[in-house]
């Protein structure tokens, strides 16, 4: 089982070492093999995603990946930036569904910004596809406008586009993640004013029929997003395209509380995956070892369990950092009265401990 480790940028390093502890403690047959991405990689050799990265990344059974991304970056050329290194990935790697689930724990019921009783149990599954839609969808780009409302002025646009066989196998990736759940999908779209989104619904319909015992609903984005923050326990796995995935995504990621607790997961056809925390390098908190590694650390649990087929030492690392919440360790970022704070390090040396 061969694993590609890139920490990339900020607090990447810092939470990814802890990841990287954590494997190295489970008596698994894993080879790791450490690459620069990011930043870190233009740094050294003026490229985000170098070609060395990218070939041991193709060549692994799986990433794990920390995080990209500085402020002093921002000047680059767009193709140059830290960020760009994922968009690299994904594509080389064909990685279309990525899986984010947002699980609020018992322990952290507290640092929801929604009322307690809103939370506390939530599991919830949001499979976003991952390499069509209007972020890569072609014609896109600057002009002066044909017609419209101002014909002549400087216009922007984008192309939103899905083909059958996208929709067909991101619909079939979440009826199987449903079935291993409480069986039930919900498919958002925004069908009454998109014809892409009607062909979406048209196509999650017929997919649905091939998997009878899972119930299907249909929901368009916007009442999709009124309800992930007023009755989100009401949803079991949530399928939708790359942009509604994206923002849905990351709100419900804040349900739970806190960012840095958020695994995510993105994989292709044949399981290969990239595996990384769903938030960013945090630069305003970077060196200071203050980050919190359990996102890090429940990726590589993921990784585990969907690319590497160890599901039993997956759930043992899960259940070794619901123990180090239990006995109230917490870094700053879900730090409360009544709790000790801890940093980087030490949650990593509370998470080893706990895994027995
Ligand atoms: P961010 O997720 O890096 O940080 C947002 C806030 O959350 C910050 O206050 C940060 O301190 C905090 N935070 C994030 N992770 C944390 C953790 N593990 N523990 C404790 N606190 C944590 O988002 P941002 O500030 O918008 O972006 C910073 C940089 O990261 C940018 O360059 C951006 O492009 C990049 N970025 C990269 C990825 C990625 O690598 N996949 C994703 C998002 C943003």
């Amino acid at each position: 089982m061969k694993i590609a480790v890139l920490p990339g940028d900020g607090i990447g390093t810092e939470i990814v070492e802890q990841a990287v502890r954590v494997l190295n403690a489970l008596d698994l047959k894993l080879e790791m093999e450490t690459a620069l991405v990011g930043g870190a990689a233009y740094d050294a050799h003026g490229h985000p995603l170098p070609e060395a990265t990218l070939k041991l990344a193709k060549e692994a059974d799986a990433v794990l990946f920390g995080a990209v991304g500085d402020w002093k970056y921002d000047k680059l050329d767009r193709p140059l930036r830290p960020e760009q290194a994922i968009l690299g990935l994904r594509k080389n790697l064909g990685l279309f569904a990525n899986f984010r689930p947002a699980i609020c724990y018992e322990q952290l019921v507290g640092a929801s910004s929604l009322k307690p009783e809103l939370v506390a149990g939530l599991d919830i599954l949001i499979i976003r596809e991952l390499t069509g839609d209007i972020y890569f969808g072609q014609p896109r780009g600057r002009r002066v406008s044909p017609d419209g409302h101002f014909p002549g002025a400087e216009e922007a646009f984008d192309t939103m586009r899905y083909t059958r066989p996208e929709i067909e196998r991101i619909a079939r990736v979440a009826f199987e993640a449903a079935r291993k759940r409480n069986k039930r999908v919900t498919s958002v779209d925004k069908a009454n004013v998109l014809e892409t989104f009607q062909l979406w619904k048209d196509v999650v319909t017929e997919i649905g029929k091939e998997y009878p015992d899972v119930e299907l609903d249909h929901m368009y984005v916007d009442n999709a997003a009124m309800q992930l923050v007023k009755a989100p326990k009401k949803f079991d796995v949530v399928v939708t395209g790359n942009m509604f995935g994206d923002i849905l995504s990351d709100a419900a990621a804040m349900l739970t509380g806190s960012i840095g607790m958020l695994p995510s997961a993105s994989l292709n056809s044949s399981n290969q995956g990239l595996y990384e925390p769903s938030h960013g390098s945090a630069p305003d908190i970077a060196g200071k070892g203050v980050a919190n590694p359990l996102a890090t650390i429940l990726s590589a649990a993921m990784m585990l369990r969907f690319s590497l087929n160890q599901a039993a030492a997956a759930d043992r690392i899960e259940a070794a950092v619901q123990k180090v919440l239990a006995q109230g360790l917490r870094t700053p970022d879900i730090h409360s009265e009544g709790t000790t704070k801890v940093g980087t390090r030490e949650m990593g040396d509370a998470v080893l401990k706990a895994l027995g």
